[in-house]
């Protein structure tokens, strides 16, 4: 190694703080992973481990001191702690970043601040500005925050069903939005580094069961001209976020090849863990050498590879298989298996022919 024991501190146990502890301990740092849940996959490759709520101040300033970064492995921490952890300076990517990824239409206004194309849109903060919305067109109803996996968000057609979806989510802030009849979701894995550097795997072509992601292919069935223009998009996207570590964007591309930004997540995501055996550097090492101000790399592509979810029982076929030459195995160790929860997943590899 060339450079000393650093230790990187992670909000968040799940399956992505696990992947994360273990690129890190394979490139030579130390981990500590502050989480309530005492259960947590994540401890299975950490250093140290903080059990602890997320605004728990004691045990936040003893955290912050004992480690070298800061990073998070999902956006919904509560804002004043990550308000709190910022100003230590450790945190990346920044608080301002994570903050747009946490609100809907702060992520709408961005692109539309940064001549991003995304779907139409509407702020609504109160059943009265269900009002200002053409219902000719199907559209969908999201609540600003705290949304994931389709939890808070439902197809409407007319005004009524989405004041029936508005008060069912508690009166919350939601966004009302365009329903996209979409060819294909893709979604790209860019990083960025505090020397300059960015990077975008080439993008996945994600399709999901039940709002949940179901499976990630890369390469997508896309053309060359697409794929450019994801590239660029991405890369505008990560510079003018001033954003250092790894950030997904989810897209919709139309029939007519059109791209429009779905969301963005501040974070490693589901749709890049092809990396781990389809590329020569993962998103999670990518991730921890951009925070921890290493440069980032040019990972290659060495598989076409195929990411498929274990979602609640699917894990049953699969978690006391080896993985094979093709076929490589992730199951996370949650103790409990519950309906729509990501239990593991499976990299389903082929060579590349030419
Ligand atoms: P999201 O949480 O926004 O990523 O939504 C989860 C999934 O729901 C997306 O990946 C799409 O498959 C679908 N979805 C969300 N918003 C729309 C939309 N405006 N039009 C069509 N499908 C959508």
């Amino acid at each position: 190694m060339t450079h000393e024991k650093k230790t990187i501190g992670i909000f968040g146990g799940g399956q992505l703080g696990m992947l994360l502890a273990e690129a890190a301990k394979n490139i030579g740092f130390e981990t500590n992973i502050y989480c309530p849940d005492h259960e947590s996959p994540a401890f299975k490759f950490a250093t140290n481990q903080t059990i602890a709520e997320y605004n728990d101040k004691q045990i936040l300033v003893q955290f912050i001191k004992s480690v070298d970064y800061i990073t998070i492995e999902f956006e919904n921490i509560p804002q004043n702690t990550i308000n709190f952890i910022a100003k230590s300076g450790k945190l990346f990517p920044s608080s301002d970043a994570i903050k747009i990824s946490q609100d809907r239409l702060m992520e709408k206004d961005f692109c539309v601040e940064n001549h991003i194309a995304t779907n139409e849109y509407t702020d609504v903060v109160n059943i009265s500005d269900l009002s200002h919305w053409n219902y000719d067109k199907k559209s969908v109803i999201k609540t600003r925050q705290l949304g994931y996996d389709g939890k808070g968000q439902r197809v409407i057609n007319t005004k009524s069903e989405a004041e029936q979806a508005f008060k069912e989510f508690g009166n919350r802030p939601c966004i009302l939005e365009e329903f996209v009849d979409f060819a294909i979701e893709v979604s790209t894995i860019s990083a960025r580094d505090t020397h300059g550097n960015t990077f975008t795997y080439p993008p996945s072509e994600n399709i999901h069961k039940n709002h949940i992601l179901n499976t990630s292919c890369v390469p997508a069935s896309i053309d060359q001209k697409t794929e450019n223009t994801l590239y660029e998009i991405s890369k505008k996207m990560i510079k003018n976020l001033n954003y250092i570590g790894v950030l997904a964007i989810e897209f919709f591309v139309l029939k007519d090849n059109s791209i429009l930004v779905n969301e963005i997540a501040p974070r490693v995501h589901n749709s890049g863990h092809w990396t781990l055996d389809g590329a020569d550097i993962s998103q999670f090492e990518q991730h921890i050498r951009a925070i921890s101000q290493l440069k980032i790399l040019n990972p290659k592509l060495i598989f076409k590879t195929k990411m498929l979810n274990l979602i609640g029982d699917d894990v049953n076929i699969w978690k006391d298989k080896n993985s094979s030459k093709n076929e490589k195995i992730y199951i996370y160790g949650k103790t409990e298996t519950k309906m729509g929860r990501k239990m593991g997943h499976v990299n389903f590899l082929e060579e590349f022919k030419y």
